[in-house]
């Protein structure tokens, strides 16, 4: 019998996880031909998170859990995640219900049509503000454009991989992660299908503005280089403008005499230039920040406890 492991990062999820947890055990009580495991990353929680998958792990043995030592960010929960996921799929779900668990079977269906990576796409987004579904729609319309490797909008992290999939991420350290863009660099079969996202069930979105900027930075500077090169580009533009002017301006000055009028358009291409100039070396910066942060080469995270530990433990005891 196969195992599917159904991945849940969470962080401050209190008010759905129980919820969660019952609408997800009734859709996989039905697949009776599959063993599951639910594996929680409690992504530093302040609240009971913690407190609510231990009380449900008593309840029910296939509940296993990593406790992160803080608040990493999903990406790095779910990488945390593919690290302790022990089946020979897994499934990576929200807490919040906006992945509803009834797509799952579907999945599994083309998982066994032999396709490494089944992925849902929204096809229509509940509860978002239209300036959210604007801004995500221009910006993957731009990386699309700068990105070599191929993105696919709407497909989030809602998505069964197999575990050829699964032992490739892991492959993947780096700290700042696009996991959307690495599902496509990894390769494998892929399939898409399609799902109406629901409405957050309860409780507020983690997501703040500036982690949201945060990994849609991320998303351009791992995936293209363009953003260094396009300054080459600008650089030889202007200098060209400005060797013409220069010309125009000798043939002026040996036609018709010195003037010293021309004040504001020095200031103004001064201006210009220093412009250009600091957008560029903050776009190298971007880029250098992110050589600095894994040069350091640290583990993507730390574990504060585990079940499997915990298991253990109780075994040691006894
Ligand atoms: N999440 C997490 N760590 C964070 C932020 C979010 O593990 O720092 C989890 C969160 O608990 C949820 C999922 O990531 O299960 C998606 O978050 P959310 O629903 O807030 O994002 P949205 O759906 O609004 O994009
Ligand atoms: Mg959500």
């Amino acid at each position: 019998m196969k195992t599917i492991t159904i991945l849940v990062p969470a962080y401050n999820e209190e008010e759905v996880l129980e919820q969660m947890y019952s609408v997800l055990v009734s859709v996989c009580n039905q697949l009776t031909n599959y063993k599951f495991e639910f594996l929680f990353v409690n992504d530093g929680s302040k609240d009971r998170t913690l407190e609510i998958v231990k009380q449900l792990k008593e309840r029910d043995a296939r509940v296993e859990y990593v406790d992160l030592s803080r608040n990493f960010g999903k990406e790095i929960a779910m990488s945390a995640g593919f690290d302790y996921a022990s089946g020979d799929g897994l499934i990576i779900m929200d807490a919040d219900l906006q992945h509803p668990p009834e797509v799952i079977e579907e999945m599994i269906y083309w998982w066994e049509q032999g396709y490494d990576d089944v992925y849902a796409i929204r096809r229509k987004r509940e509860g978002e503000s239209k300036l959210k579904k604007l801004t995500s729609k221009t910006y993957y319309k731009l990386l699309q454009k700068v990105s070599k490797e191929e993105i696919i909008p709407d497909a989030g992290d809602f998505r069964l991989l197999d575990k050829k999939c699964i032992e490739a991420l892991s492959q993947l350290r780096e700290h700042a992660r696009y996991t959307k863009g690495m599902y496509n660099w990894i390769g494998f079969k892929k399939k898409e299908i399609s799902y109406d996202a629901d409405p957050r069930a309860g409780g507020e979105t983690k997501w703040k503005f500036s982690a949201l900027l945060t990994l849609a930075i991320n998303g351009v500077t791992s995936y293209s280089t363009l953003p260094l090169k396009v300054w080459s580009i600008v650089g030889v533009i202007i200098s060209l403008l400005g060797f013409i002017y220069l010309f125009v301006e000798i043939m002026r000055t040996i036609f018709m005499g010195n003037s010293v009028a021309g004040y504001p358009s020095l200031i103004a291409g001064i201006l210009f230039l220093g412009g250009i100039q600091l957008i560029s070396l903050g776009v190298i910066g971007e880029y250098l920040g992110r050589v600095f942060v894994e040069t350091k080469d640290r583990p993507l995270y730390f574990v504060q406890e585990t079940s499997e530990e915990k298991k253990q433990r109780e075994k040691r005891e006894v």
